[in-house]
């Protein structure tokens, strides 16, 4: 889909508001939401308006936006938003999607917004949000609802008043990225199987220009990837496996990237079984690597300098006879023995030998996303996700990376004493505790030892994957969360200089 945007470096004129059928001022406003914006420029009904708006204030309503109907022959709708001064990136994005949701509501196909007396510093943050939320409420999201959609799409975004045009590039980019993740995090296990998965991921490959590569479970095999293939043995005849894309530059790339994404299909925890509350959603936990795909997606429409391998690990944690046990002893492709303690800390295997694989190329910069653990979101809640990285001067480019881009992380510490509570008295290192514990920190310092030391590399572990009433501009429970942040994590002196 796409919206086609105009931005407008003039006020709306007369002709152009008599032409409207919705209206939308975003007018300063302090934390009073009734107090008259005051100021209404050179705007052609401002005597009507200003009126209206001081009458609603006296009848003390005002807990939603103004709205009044202009007395001409259209009748435009307008409504007034006020913009407090200051706003994060989150709260910018958090108010696009009231804005959004109200646009679609009124039915029209353009969206005309008008700035008014708003200050230069909150254009661009306000432009990116109105995109970017009316992009996530337009996407179409697949449904297996039978029976038709009555909702107009939003076609066009008119934005006036601006003191100078506003580069959109990445705001479209990351929605396009965004809502692919969410739309495939919330597809039913079994129409988003790993084959399926892989079939979709070679047809954008062929439309990207990716390179592409699949390891199945032989493959995998031969590269002694035990850790990944214990995961698929349950399953009969696994469809997973590891996918491989690459996005190669125009010109000689100087630096590569690396993403790596958790693609679990289905997570029924294995052998040890999960109960009914937690086995339900479970087939979101495959986010990490729709969340590596998306970012690929989007800096591939930002034609970035660099080149990036994504690899995407692919498969469901069934249960079956041949699946794997607590108390085995696995060999994952570094050498590393790994005793087994929980058949539901699969994503770690599966990771631990796609970040061994990644790692042999050498990238300036790893990233991995994962939907990993429950204490995750025990210690941050899920409108943040948290970081982990074998570089701790990283932790300030990633908190604020985060911040700016209204998808916030935030890093745990990576202390070498944290290993104790994985020592194996058979193996190299235990998988996991039996239970309890910061099983988030833990997971990371499990991966680190996948990872080659001279690979700088970063964790997330996406608690945020999934909020109950949408975050910030996204509407859906599946949020897609990672493709903004990554993508301005990117810009800043970590990986861009
Ligand atoms: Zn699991």
């Amino acid at each position: 889909m796409k919206i086609q945007l105009k931005q407008y470096l003039s006020a709306i004129d007369k002709e152009q508001v008599d032409a409207l059928e919705t209206l939308i001022f975003l007018v300063s406003g302090g934390d009073n939401p009734n107090s008259n914006p005051g100021d209404w420029g050179r705007f052609a009904h401002k005597k009507t308006v200003s009126e209206r708006f001081q009458r609603a204030h006296k009848r003390g309503a005002a807990t939603k936006p103004f709205t009044t109907d202009l007395p001409n022959d259209k009748g435009t709708r307008v409504s007034f938003w006020q913009v407090k001064a200051d706003l994060s990136t989150f709260e910018y994005l958090s108010l696009a999607r009231k804005i959004a949701q109200q646009a679609i509501a009124q039915g029209s196909e353009t969206v005309s917004i008008q700035l008014q007396k708003l200050p230069v510093a909150s254009h661009k943050p306000l432009v990116d949000a109105l995109i970017s939320a009316l992009y996530a409420a337009n996407w179409p999201i697949t449904s297996f609802k039978s029976g038709k959609k009555n909702k107009k799409p939003t076609k066009r975004l008119h934005i006036y008043g601006l003191k100078s045009l506003v580069n959109t590039k990445q705001s479209v980019a990351t929605s396009e990225g965004t809502n692919v993740a969410r739309d495939l995090t919330q597809l039913p296990p079994n129409v988003l199987t790993p084959g399926e998965y892989r079939k979709r991921l070679r047809k954008l490959a062929t439309q990207f220009g990716w390179q592409h590569k699949f390891y199945n479970k032989s493959q995998l095999e031969q590269k002694k990837a035990g850790a990944f293939v214990a995961v698929l043995e349950a399953s009969d005849k696994p469809t997973g496996g590891l996918v491989h894309l690459r996005y190669q530059p125009s010109r000689r790339p100087k630096k590569t990237l690396a993403l790596v994404g958790k693609g679990l299909c289905y997570d029924t925890g294995g052998i040890n079984l999960k109960p009914a509350k937690f086995m339900y959603g479970m087939h979101e936990d495959m986010e990490g690597s729709a969340v590596a795909l998306g970012t690929l997606i989007a800096l591939s429409r930002m034609k970035v300098d660099y080149a990036i391998d994504c690899y995407l690990a692919l498969a469901v944690n069934d249960i079956g006879p041949l699946g794997y046990r607590p108390n085995d002893v696995i060999t994952a492709s570094n050498g590393t023995t790994i005793e087994i303690v929980h058949t539901d800390a699969e994503g770690r295997m599966v990771l631990a030998d796609t970040l061994a694989i990644a790692s042999k190329a050498k990238p300036d910069l790893m990233i991995d996303y994962a939907t990993l653990t429950g204490s995750c979101v025990a210690a941050l809640g899920t409108t943040y996700s948290g970081a982990f990285t074998n570089r701790e001067e990283f932790h300030n480019d990633v908190i604020d990376a985060g911040k700016k881009s209204g998808e916030r992380v935030w890093p745990f510490p990576q202390d070498k004493d944290f290993d104790k509570a994985l020592h194996s008295k058979i193996a190299d290192i235990k998988q996991c505790t039996v239970g309890g514990g910061p099983d988030h920190i833990l997971a990371a310092r499990f991966l680190n030892r996948f990872v080659d030391k001279n690979v700088p590399w970063i964790h997330v572990d996406l608690a945020a994957g999934n909020h109950k009433g949408g975050l910030a501009h996204i509407p859906t429970e599946t949020t897609g969360f990672g493709v903004r942040f990554t993508v301005d994590l990117l810009q800043s002196k970590l990986f861009a200089n």
